[in-house]
């Protein structure tokens, strides 16, 4: 794993430097849904996959971004900046067909192992200069095993990065250095609680959430809006209690396993609770879609009482 935490580390100061020098979005379609995505998000997945090809040959990858789409979507201008970015991170040259062959490193492939990738978790708020995440999960038998998490934003830009080990969570300054541990909190109060939600509207209901822990009795929970799977990594070292992901009225959006498997390592190991709104487990195993229609992520205190106040709500 020493290996995959410098591939996030290399990722994220890519994903900064792009921040700084290139900013714009191209916009990719599956059908009736479209996300933006950068150059930074090919660059940072070709870092990860890369490592996974040389320290990984026979698992299986799946991961947001692919090669295909790079070639189809991405201007000779911008392949240009990203070869002369991955140049930089990798401290060697590299070529496009090297980028293509990393991106697409594992894919299609069945494997007991499978690393599950989202280069940059986020994109709406690293494009806004907000929060994002670097996520490189592992499942082992469709089961979450492991996970790294890049989190630039966190602690007001400082950076940091979180990963389990050995079924523990720890948390590393992102520049460099060894992890401490951290566990979820043990704040139990309603009053002290800190629920983590998305900054986006379109990603959750922020309506059902605030109905929800005004049921299980956390309506004066402090509210913390980001973006990104920082949320798991907040709650996995007690920075947050409660993080809901609640779908919209009438949205058919279906979970990619990518904007999960990783937080869900970190809070498993922490000690946290993670759970499908009806408090059952979410299943990993369908694929790159997960078929549970919302999450439930916590320290464990209130998590049934939230998990009856959900229930009610979705029924409302
Ligand atoms: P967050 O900032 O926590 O909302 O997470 C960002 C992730 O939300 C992105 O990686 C998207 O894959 C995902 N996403 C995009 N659209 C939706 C949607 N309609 N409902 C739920 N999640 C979405
Ligand atoms: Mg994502």
């Amino acid at each position: 794993m020493r290996a995959l935490l410098a591939a996030a580390r290399d990722a994220a100061t890519l994903c900064r430097l792009v921040q700084e020098d290139y900013l714009s979005a191209n916009t990719k379609s599956d059908g009736d849904h479209s996300e933006p995505v950068t150059i930074a998000d090919y660059g940072s997945q070709a870092i990860i996959c890369r490592a996974l090809q040389q320290h990984y040959p026979h698992d299986a990858v799946v991961a947001e971004e692919s090669g295909q789409q790079f070639s189809a979507l991405v201007s000779a201008e911008q392949r240009g900046q990203i070869l002369q970015l991955l140049t930089q991170a990798l401290r060697q040259t590299v070529t496009e067909s090297e980028v293509v062959a990393w991106l697409d490193f594992g894919a299609g492939r069945s494997a007991p192992r499978t690393w599950v990738i989202d280069p940059i978790d986020g994109t709406k708020g690293f494009l806004a200069r907000r929060h994002y995440a670097i996520a490189c999960g592992l499942l082992s038998n469709g089961r979450v095993a492991e996970g790294i998490v890049a989190t630039p934003g966190y602690n007001d830009g400082e950076g940091a990065l979180f990963y389990t080990r050995a079924g523990s969570t720890y948390r590393a300054p992102l520049a460099a250095g060894e992890g401490l541990r951290v566990t979820v909190s043990l704040r139990y109060n309603p009053g002290d609680i800190i629920a983590a939600q998305s900054f986006e509207r379109a990603h959750a209901s922020k309506s059902r959430m605030a109905r929800a822990r005004e049921l299980a009795g956390l309506g004066g929970a402090r509210l913390l809006e980001l973006d990104s799977m920082e949320k798991y990594a907040l709650v996995a070292c007690g920075d947050a209690d409660l993080y809901m992901r609640l779908p919209r009225e009438g949205s058919r959006y279906a979970h990619k396993i990518w904007d999960h498997v990783a937080g869900v390592a970190l809070v498993q190991a922490a000690g946290g609770v993670v759970t499908d709104l009806d408090g059952s487990p979410l299943d990993f195993s369908q694929g790159e879609t997960l078929p549970n229609p919302g999450m439930i992520i916590s320290n464990g205190a209130h998590h049934g009482r939230v998990v009856e106040a959900v229930q009610r709500v979705m029924a409302e």
